[in-house]
């Protein structure tokens, strides 16, 4: 029995790997749950997985899940801190890396330090604190399967090596206002912007899907999991999200990865790796598809694509600033605070006054993310 730690297991990822498990009835542990706000969701799933510790990060749903819920055989506990001391003191054989945003990044250092593979579905951990995560994967000798499901495509289609790789083809579905033209997409809501077309996600990551900044982040997490250069990754935008990324080699051959828009299916093959499994979950039919296509992105209409491009290529602190400014500039969005192409105004600015440095350590790392947002926090008062 394969033991888990699933961190963010109320959100979307959370709570889909939770699907996977059962889907594999008997055959995963969850030893550990950990989550915000959502104790309630907790509650029920601590019920019915039994690990041996809940972890509640927001100290007000720790308060009501102590409160409201108890069991002999689960402990519950308050606090990164102890998220972090329980990693070391189950058995664990994977961490589901599944909190959303830069909170993310000292649990998933801590799990590769002690050498438990992680399924990585946080892509600011990689983002933020890739140097960090390298030195850590060296030290603990562990493995990230990826989880991101375009990340998940590439790694199945280089299995077979990479040797003669020639570019890495990673597809977007474009967000919701893909046909939208500059002047409209200053008009769009957030209620607009958190209908996504194709796959269904977390707030935070469906507003990067629509200004595009989701594929930035995650060029830069190609270019760290698969050890590329920002000139080996091309972006297509693909609105069908049927073809989930390819791979082009250096004889022409290019190999994809085809499969509908489930999220079940990624955290599956990062759960079963090396193994593949038969599954339930649903299935496409290639008959009912009317077409694939793929053309370039309009960097025009959709900047963040470009600023998380520049600020990985600068790489040193720049990435951490440029994650920390658009999680902020995200958040003010969906308060309606400020519009939609403010969030690649703000990110812009809090870069250009940032000064970069080479990253030392996960203090420095916490103390720039925390600058930034002041930083992004101040600039976007003076944009409302
Ligand atoms: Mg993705």
């Amino acid at each position: 029995m394969k033991k888990l730690a699933i961190l963010g297991s109320t959100g979307s990822i959370g709570t889909q790997s939770l699907e996977v498990v059962d889907e594999f009835n008997g055959e995963f542990a969850v030893e550990i749950l950990a989550g915000n706000k959502n104790w309630q969701l907790l509650a029920k799933q601590a019920l019915k997985y039994k690990p041996k510790f809940v972890v509640v990060n927001d100290k007000e749903a720790y308060e009501k899940l102590t409160n409201e819920w108890h069991s002999n055989k689960t402990k519950i506990l308050y606090g990164m801190d102890n998220l972090l001391k329980t990693l070391g003191e189950v058995p664990l054989d994977m961490v589901v890396g599944a909190m959303g945003g830069a909170i993310g990044i000292a649990p998933t250092l801590k799990a590769l330090e002690l050498g438990i593979d992680v399924a990585l579905a946080n892509k600011e951990t990689i983002v933020a604190g890739g140097d960090l995560v390298r030195a850590a994967q060296a030290k603990g000798g562990a493995k990230i399967l990826p989880v991101d499901s375009e990340h998940s495509a590439i790694f199945q289609c280089m299995e077979h090596g990479h040797g003669a790789l020639s570019k890495i083809l990673l597809t977007a579905s474009g967000g919701p206002f893909r046909l939208l033209s500059k002047e409209e997409l200053y008009q769009v809501k957030p209620s607009q912007a958190l209908k996504h077309p194709n796959w269904t996600m977390g707030r935070k990551i469906t507003i990067d899907s629509a200004t595009l900044m989701n594929k930035g982040l995650e060029v830069i997490e190609a270019c760290w999991l698969f050890n590329v250069g920002y000139d080996d990754i091309r972006v297509l935008v693909h609105p069908q999200s049927i073809v989930h990324s390819l791979v082009e080699f250096g004889d022409g051959a290019i190999i994809g990865h085809l499969g509908a828009a489930d999220m079940r299916i990624p955290i599956q093959y990062a759960l079963t790796w090396p193994e593949r499994r038969a599954s339930n979950f649903k299935k496409i039919d290639l008959t009912q598809i009317a077409g694939l296509t793929f053309h370039d992105p309009d960097l025009e209409k959709f900047p963040c694509l470009s600023l998380a491009v520049t600020a990985g290529k600068e790489g040193g602190t720049l990435p951490i600033v440029m994650n920390a400014a658009n999680e902020v500039a995200v958040a003010e969005f969906l308060a309606e605070r400020i519009g939609f192409m403010d969030i690649p105004a703000l990110v812009e600015k809090v870069m250009m006054q940032h000064e970069k440095r080479q990253v030392e350590s996960f203090e420095q790392l916490l103390q720039i993310d925390q600058e930034s947002r002041i930083t992004a926090e101040n600039l976007a008062k003076a944009m409302r």
